[in-house]
């Protein structure tokens, strides 16, 4: 398969659409059964997951509610970057079941930050779910999203909703910026 240019930058493929669309379809599964008698909210985080939410809400067989949440976090010059909330759930947390749909947790910050976020604003249980899990850039000691699609080394990846400044989100498949392993 080809390699893509985005911008100035030359990306590799990494994960193809079938291998990711399968994974999907077993993640939406485990969810149906875990949480078959529980009407779940499912709360996709905005922009990222849009695409991973979809697909996963497609292949979901239970009764469940969604809603979504925008933040922004803000690189600052320690590692512990501020995460703001930019549009909150329309629909109230409290009593709900929830599970926070995720593209990928990279320092964890952003998942750890929606998850105090739910409890917060009184969810009885908090889930995660993130299509992409960078383990080894987790800078949240023993932090695991519940459902994971699939552990990758610290590279930058693009496509399937994944965005490299805001363009190549269209992509089908998963790409790894060349040269990027670590
Ligand atoms: P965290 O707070 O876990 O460090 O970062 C979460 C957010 O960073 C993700 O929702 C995503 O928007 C962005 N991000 C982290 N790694 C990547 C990556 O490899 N590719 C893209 N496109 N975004 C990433």
């Amino acid at each position: 398969m080809k390699n893509v240019i985005i911008e100035d930058k030359e990306f590799e493929i990494f994960l193809p659409e079938e291998k990711v669309e399968a994974r999907v379809k077993e993640l939406a599964k485990q969810i149906s059964h875990d949480f078959a008698d529980k009407k779940p909210t499912l709360l996709v985080s905005m922009n990222g997951a849009l695409t991973f939410g979809g697909e996963l809400m497609r292949h979901i067989t239970i009764p469940y509610r969604y809603d979504s949440i925008r933040v922004r976090s803000y690189a600052g010059t320690k590692s512990t970057g501020t995460i703001t909330v930019d549009s909150a759930p329309k629909n109230s947390l409290e009593g709900r079941s929830v599970i926070i749909i995720e593209d990928i947790a990279d320092t964890g910050l952003t998942l750890d930050y929606l998850i105090k976020y739910v409890k917060e604003h009184g969810a009885t249980s908090v889930h995660t779910v993130s299509l992409l899990f960078k383990e080894e850039a987790c800078k949240i000691p023993g932090f695991k999203p519940d459902y994971i699609g699939f552990t990758i080394p610290d590279r930058f990846v693009v496509g399937h909703g994944f965005d490299y400044d805001e363009d190549g989100r269209y992509l089908r498949d998963i790409y790894a910026l060349v040269g990027s392993a670590r």
